[in-house]
């Protein structure tokens, strides 16, 4: 993948005089550490998920740092990725599609991993850093330690309370990661017992505030760019302009058929919105339910949008397209009065930039962001709202309670498949304009002192330096 460069002085420029000078330390370090050695990324897919979305962001800053961060994206089968979104969900403690986890899978994930590891082994010198992410690397371990390299294994996913599928997705696992040098979780109780605890460090993920996703818009650029999208209507909006993350403009083209039922929504109304890959986990039918049976309790004028990635274009999750059924199976079961109010967006994941600007506009046009996932690694589609100062109603399961911090800056579900209390929490805030303003104000700000990469490149640096210099 290619890898931009951005200054440290962008983000340095968000940051008080202490965090800033304190980054630009951390980079001065790394320099020195990493002068002559590359820092490897591997990971499974280039677009889609939020791995994919921080790699673009942070590596970026590591080569505005003066490191030379590089980026390489796994080729798999089908069946390879059946088999890791099995391990995945497992480590959710969910069985997914119910397969087995057994010789026959092990089988396969080494046999798709072998032409991988094999390009890998060409590129990457004794002296370089290597970090895998994911279930999808973790078989690239052993044979990169025997070859006297660093592998680092970083893990997004994992769940609060262990159960017997969290444990046979580490025994998948175990023999891989147990060689790394290191291994990283987004929060500790992620990590299973059998990880040596000097070797484990947990590092949450991060946002970055200049990216297509995430930079500030004007209202009339957010309105612009969702009715030429044809995702609100009316559309009388000539061209509309974007920025891409290399800082050039792009064109937004003219989408038809990006909202799967209910229509454009009507421009005059507030939106709860849900952005997420099309994953059980995420539960999207859950939303849909909880929120057409609270409708008559809402005021009229609000409408859901559930939006994913078109399931076309994300290689490494099989599950999306039968996500998507049964959405539009739950979305035919309602009334006529509940259709036109709910609304499945699919967007095009041909051009990451525009799909990265029209979630921005997404995000920043709705009343109310929800996230109720059932279980949850860390959850940028939380901290992405929060960063716009949207009011987020969120489950409390794995990361996002650490970033939200109950009616201080978002709401917490305390049971993610209680649809009444969803349905309460929600029409709460859109009850309550004070409370949705201050909700959203606050969470700005938690984003801004917890959640941005200069934290996570200075826990990078702490790392590198610990797995170097012993
Ligand atoms: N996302 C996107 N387009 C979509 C759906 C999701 O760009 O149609 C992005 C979303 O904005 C976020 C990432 O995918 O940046 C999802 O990351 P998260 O940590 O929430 O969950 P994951 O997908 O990694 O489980």
């Amino acid at each position: 993948m290619e890898v931009g460069s951005i200054p440290l002085d962008r983000l340095a420029s968000l940051l008080d005089k202490e965090r800033a000078e304190r980054l630009l330390d951390y980079a001065v370090r790394a320099r020195a550490l990493l002068a002559d050695r590359i820092v490897w990324n591997v990971n499974a897919t280039a677009t889609g998920g939020g791995v994919a979305e921080m790699l673009q962001a942070l590596l970026a800053y590591g080569r505005g740092a003066g490191v030379d961060t590089r980026w390489l994206v796994l080729d798999g089968t089908p069946d390879f990725f059946r088999i890791t979104k099995r391990v995945h969900n497992h480590l959710h403690g969910s069985p997914g599609d119910g397969g087995p986890l057994g010789a026959a899978e092990r089988a396969a994930y080494e046999a798709a991993l072998a032409p991988n590891l094999e390009h890998l082994l060409e590129v990457v010198r004794p002296q370089d850093v290597v970090l895998l992410h994911d279930p999808q690397t973790a078989g690239l371990v052993p044979a990169l330690r025997e070859a006297g390299l660093h592998p680092v294994w970083r893990c997004h996913i994992g769940r609060d309370s262990p159960n017997d599928l969290t444990a046979s997705g580490w025994e998948f696992l175990r023999r891989y990661v147990e060689p790394s040098e290191a291994v990283i979780f987004s929060r500790p109780v992620y990590a299973p017992e059998w990880i040596d605890p000097a070797r484990r460090w947990s590092i949450p993920p991060s946002l970055d505030p200049f990216t297509a996703k995430n930079r500030d818009l004007a209202v009339s650029e957010v309105e612009a760019t969702l009715s030429y999208a044809g995702l609100v209507s009316p559309d009388g909006h000539p061209d509309v302009a974007f920025t891409r993350r290399d800082g050039s403009t792009g064109m937004l083209r003219r989408h038809r058929g990006l909202a799967l039922t209910g229509g454009p929504v009507p421009d005059d109304v507030r939106v709860v919105l849900q952005v997420s890959r099309w994953d059980r986990l995420k539960d999207m039918p859950g939303v849909l339910e909880g929120f057409a049976a609270r409708l008559p309790d809402l005021p009229g004028d609000v409408h859901l949008m559930l939006v994913g990635p078109d399931v076309s274009g994300v290689t490494d999750d099989p599950e999306g397209r039968e996500v998507l059924e049964e959405c539009l199976t739950a979305w035919r079961a309602q009334p006529e009065a509940a259709r036109a109010r709910v609304h499945l967006c699919s967007l095009p994941m041909d051009d990451i930039d525009e799909n990265a600007h029209l979630v921005n506009a997404l995000q920043q046009h709705a009343a109310v962001v929800v996230q109720k996932s059932l279980v949850e690694g860390f959850g940028l589609t939380v901290t992405e709202p929060m960063w716009k100062a949207r009011p987020v109603v969120a489950s409390r399961v794995g990361g996002i309670q650490d970033q939200i911090v109950h009616g201080q800056s978002g709401l917490l579900l305390d049971d993610p498949r209680d649809l009444d209390e969803f349905g309460e929490r929600i029409a709460e805030v859109l009850r309550d304009h004070a409370l949705a303003h201050r909700l959203g104000t606050a969470a700005r700000e938690r984003v801004r002192q917890q959640f941005l990469g200069d934290r996570h490149l200075a826990q990078y640096v702490d790392l590198f330096q610990r797995v170097l210099e012993g």
